[in-house]
């Protein structure tokens, strides 16, 4: 298969920074995109994934799974797009096809693995995916979506991670007017999680560990506030709501977080801390509660949440950086220091 070399950063080790490398990307086929990245958002899961917390990462790794750029060649069978048009690409580049939960349009949850955008066997290559902190991608158009054409760019891109992962379980879990819904961790997914909670209608209850976060909070659309490091205050809103989404990059006491519950009120992990959550029965028995995880979501998900988004005219809070910037972003990530996602201006890289 013929193929090209593109500029990209990754890491070739967990205690290693990310630098400059060279990668090749296929040519395209009868159905794939290529597409020029214009800005990728810096996901906590690429943190992970770059130092492998997640105990899987095939090295070297590219990061980046939120991604928006410009159409620079396509496939003779491609119909979604022309070049020049704006596209996107999220979390997944393939799946089977076939299996009950692709056909649902579930890819995410495909039996046979999804293919994920980086740190996944490609089909095509014979190596690993190589993710969005480079300067090209070549994708299968029926995995690519259309971006919003009233959106700030930049800003959209979160959306492709942290937009889906959160609006997917709100939509799953049916939050909405009447409901009353706690979003755990203000960071990039938190963030998105409040301001799609609200457009859904819900009340919302920002919790979070961040004193510096409880003003902002009600800009990002919070009804309430609960400041999570003040006993008084969680024990005053204990039992008090429907749905709880914990976007949490780290170790935390998850019993804490469900004594916030009412009665047969769901808590849904959307944060993969790399450790276990240790869950006491008696947190979730007396009260019927359930305890319940996550991933991203599909394409035909993602497209409705990008329309969704382009509707209310909803997009991420976002800090734009360059490319070589990226390993001190990644430490300001891990001090929750970030208001709300790192972008990064894809036109650096050419420097
Ligand atoms: P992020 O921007 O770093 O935000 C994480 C937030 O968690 C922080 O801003 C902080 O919020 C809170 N936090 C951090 N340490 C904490 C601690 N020890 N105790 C309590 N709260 C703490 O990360 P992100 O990109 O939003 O990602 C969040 C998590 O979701 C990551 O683990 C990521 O891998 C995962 N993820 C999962 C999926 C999925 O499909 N399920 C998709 C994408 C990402 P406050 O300052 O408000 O407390
Ligand atoms: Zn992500
Ligand atoms: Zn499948």
């Amino acid at each position: 298969m013929s193929t090209f070399s593109v500029k990209a950063f990754g890491t070739d080790a967990a205690e290693a920074d990310l630098k400059e490398i060279n990668i090749e990307r296929r040519a395209v086929t009868a159905t794939d995109v290529e597409i020029e990245i214009l800005f990728c958002g810096v996901c906590h899961s690429d943190l992970h994934t770059a130092r492998n917390e997640w105990h899987n990462t095939i090295y070297p790794n590219v990061p980046g799974h939120e991604i928006v750029g410009r159409v620079t060649k396509v496939g003779e069978n491609v119909n979604k797009f022309k070049v020049g048009d704006l596209a996107a690409v999220g979390c997944m580049v393939d799946s089977c096809r076939e299996c009950e939960s692709c056909k649902e349009g579930l890819e995410q949850y495909c039996e046979k693995g999804n293919i994920g955008t980086y740190n996944s066997p490609d089909a095509h290559l014979g190596v690993q995916t190589f993710g969005g902190y480079s300067q090209t991608i070549v994708v299968d158009e029926s995995y690519t979506l259309r971006v919003p054409e009233n959106l700030d760019l930049a800003a959209t891109a979160p959306l492709l991670c942290a937009g889906i992962t959160t609006y997917s379980p709100l939509r799953h879990w049916n939050v909405g007017p009447g409901k009353k819904v706690g979003i755990v961790g203000i960071g990039g997914l938190g963030h998105m999680g409040v301001k799609l909670a609200k457009a859904m209608g819900a009340h919302v209850v920002v919790i979070t560990t961040s004193a510096a976060k409880v003003e902002d909070a009600k800009r990002l659309g919070a009804d309430e506030i609960i400041l999570s490091t003040d006993a008084d205050q969680m024990r005053k809103n204990a039992g008090s709501l429907h749905f709880i989404l914990d976007c949490v990059s780290a170790s935390h006491d998850i019993n804490a977080y469900l004594s916030l519950l009412k009665r047969d009120g769901s808590l849904t992990l959307v944060g993969a801390p790399e450790n276990p959550l240790p869950v006491a029965p008696f947190s979730l028995i007396p009260a019927r509660k359930s305890f319940s995880g996550s991933m991203i979501g599909g394409i035909k998900e993602t497209q409705e949440m990008l329309d969704f988004c382009g509707e209310h005219n909803i997009t991420s809070d976002i800090e734009l950086i360059n490319m070589q910037d990226i390993n001190s972003a990644y430490e300001r990530l891990l001090k929750g220091d970030v208001k709300y996602r790192f972008v990064i201006d894809m036109a650096s890289l050419k420097n």
